[in-house]
Parts: C-alpha cells; sequence; structure tokens
C-alpha cells in the first residue's frame, strides 16, 4: 500500500452509561490509502458510526475516545485543538451524514448553505464562491437553478446528492460518508453510489463509508472491514470477503442478504444478539452466537491477525501458539 493518507491505531471508544462504560469500540486499527474506498459494514450497534464519528473527531457526551491515534496526513487528530481541527475539516477531511434532511438547515437555500461553508472555511468572495457552489452542484448532477431550492423542495435522492456537493466544496483528500444511502430507495441508492465512484475515480479523494446494507458496497468499495461489537473482525479486498469470508460472522451477514446473480437461495440470520458492551464475556465476543466456538473460543480473546493482506480475528482461521 502506498503511504496510508489515514492511519487509526488502537482507537478506543466509551459511552458513559448508568450501568458503567459502554466499550463501543475497542482497540480498532487500519490504513487508508489515498484514493482508496474502504467500506465498514456490520449490524446495527456494532459501532461503526461512533467510530467514524471519533475518526471525524465529532463524538459528544456521552460518548469519549479513551485511546488510540487517529493520524491524517501524519498529524494525529486526537491531539489538535478545536481551532486547528477547524482548519482541517472540509479541506482536508469532509463528513456526509446519514439523514441530509437532519444535516442541511431547512430554512436556508442550497446556495446559503453552500456559501456559509465557504465563508467559514476561505477568504473567497461571493463571485468565486457562486462559482464554486455551481460547479459542485454540477458535479453531483444537480441543475444549478436548484441553488435557489431549500431542501423541501428537493428529492431525497437530491439532498444526499447536494450533501455530497457540500464536502465537495474544498476539495477534501478523504470523505467520511455514514449510510448516505439509508433513507433511499434502491434506484436512488445505486444512483447515488454511482456517482460517488465516479466523482473518486476523477477527483482521486478516498472514501470510509459505514453502511449495514452489504449490497450497497458490493461494487464500489476496494476493501470491506466487518465489525462486530466495537471490534474489526474481518478485513480484506472487498471481493475476497464476499467470495471468501473467513471469520464465521463475516460468512453470516454474506448468508444473510440475496444475490442478484446465481442461483435463489434461502436467507438465513445469524441467531442470538450481541454481546453487552458494558460487561463483554471473555474470550471472542462472537463465540455465544457462533456455531464453531470452542472451550479455547470462550477463554482466550481472538487477535486480528493479518496473513497478507487479508485479516481475520478467529481461533479457527488463526490457531493459538500455546506456549
Ligand atoms: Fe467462532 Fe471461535 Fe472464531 Fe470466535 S474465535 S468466531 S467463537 S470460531
Amino acid at each position: 500500500m502506498s503511504t496510508p493518507i489515514l492511519e487509526v491505531r488502537d482507537l478506543r471508544v466509551e459511552y458513559t452509561t448508568p450501568a458503567g462504560p459502554a466499550q463501543a469500540v475497542s482497540g480498532v486499527s487500519f490504513d487508508l490509502a489515498p484514493g482508496e474506498f474502504l467500506a465498514i459494514v456490520g449490524e446495527s450497534g456494532c459501532g461503526k458510526s461512533t467510530m467514524l464519528f471519533s475518526i471525524a473527531q465529532l463524538l459528544t457526551y456521552p460518548a469519549q475516545t479513551v485511546g488510540g491515534s487517529v493520524k491524517f496526513d501524519g498529524v494525529d487528530l486526537t491531539t489538535l485543538s478545536a481551532e486547528e481541527l477547524r482548519q482541517h475539516r472540509w479541506r482536508d477531511i469532509s463528513v456526509v451524514m446519514q439523514s441530509a434532511m437532519n444535516a442541511l438547515n431547512p430554512t436556508l437555500s442550497i446556495a446559503a448553505q453552500l456559501a456559509d461553508a465557504c465563508r467559514a472555511h476561505t477568504d473567497w468572495d461571493d463571485e468565486k464562491i457562486a462559482r464554486r457552489s455551481a460547479e459542485v452542484l454540477d458535479m453531483v448532477s444537480i441543475d444549478v437553478a436548484h441553488l435557489k431550492s431549500f431542501p423541501f423542495q428537493l428529492s431525497g435522492g437530491m439532498r444526499q446528492r447536494a450533501m455530497i456537493a457540500m464536502a465537495l466544496l474544498l476539495e477534501p483528500k478523504l470523505i467520511i460518508m455514514d449510510e448516505p444511502t439509508s433513507a433511499l430507495d434502491v434506484v436512488a441508492q445505486r444512483s447515488l453510489m454511482r456517482q460517488v465512484e465516479n466523482l473518486r475515480r476523477s477527483l482521486g479523494f478516498a472514501v470510509l463509508f459505514v453502511t449495514h446494507d452489504m449490497s450497497v458496497v458490493s461494487h464500489f468499495s476496494d476493501r470491506l472491514a466487518v465489525m462486530y461489537a466495537g471490534e474489526i473482525v474481518e478485513l480484506g479486498a472487498t471481493r475476497e470477503v464476499f467470495d471468501h469470508p473467513r471469520h464465521p460472522y463475516s460468512n453470516g451477514l454474506m448468508d444473510a442478504f440475496p444475490s442478484i446473480v446465481g442461483e435463489k437461495r434461502e436467507l438465513t440470520g445469524i441467531a442470538g444478539n450481541p454481546p453487552s458492551l458494558v460487561n463483554p464475556p471473555g474470550g471472542c465476543l462472537f463465540a455465544p452466537r457462533c456455531h464453531f466456538a470452542t472451550d479455547e473460543c470462550r477463554e482466550f480473546r481472538p487477535e486480528l491477525i493479518s496473513v497478507e493482506e487479508h485479516a481475520v480475528r478467529c481461533h479457527l482461521v488463526n490457531p493459538r501458539v500455546r506456549s
């Protein structure tokens, strides 16, 4: 891999709860190359969105980052002041939220919201702001006439594309996307994903993309990280993880969604529920739901071990070396 643009090491996030701290993200580490598309998948509550917000330094109480580092272009974002972070936001890293209707201001036109972002992060004059606003709207295939529109006058798909236009304003090197397609129908999802992919290829930004829908990212991401109970349990090239999932949880996820090619098959879910993150069990966190669990699995927590470019956290795949 070329020099990573993002290096996440041993990232840990806790939520304060009446029952004690809940370990929402436990020791997550990965690299992201310039221009790469890394998808993070996993069921609701597995910590994927919390991890994204921690990387973007956007967590608020009761969540807090309690350990690890997030290096962007060699700078550890976890050590920066609010003002220093402001310098990086939009210019270097931008975030597209899950629901555009919540993220966009309903009382301002799209032009006014694009201008606000420009004024907060650049010294551009009105003419340059107007030119750039029209450019980014055109990039996401929204007619520039909609600069005058208010969010409620746009369709769901157009609102999400307007959010992506805002994210592109200052040509960031990394765009973080938190389930941007979850409120869209399947046709709008596919159209948005194609648009993101074309823009990534032409502009060269990297994408960190969170979703619980495996089919959304299957054709668009370079690599896939599967999260379970706050940990990455498998990380590898997307095609490889889809075609040969090695962790029993990844395998279960693959069996839980339909394919539009190949034979029709019965879909199976994964029985049981994720463990408590306040009092997580010892050993492998997936053991209570895993058909292959052994006494060793219930006693010893597996490490995420890489063989070449593929990393898996499972004793079955990486047998423990007994001392
Ligand atoms: Fe299943 Fe054991 Fe692997 Fe955990 S370590 S996923 S319990 S086989």
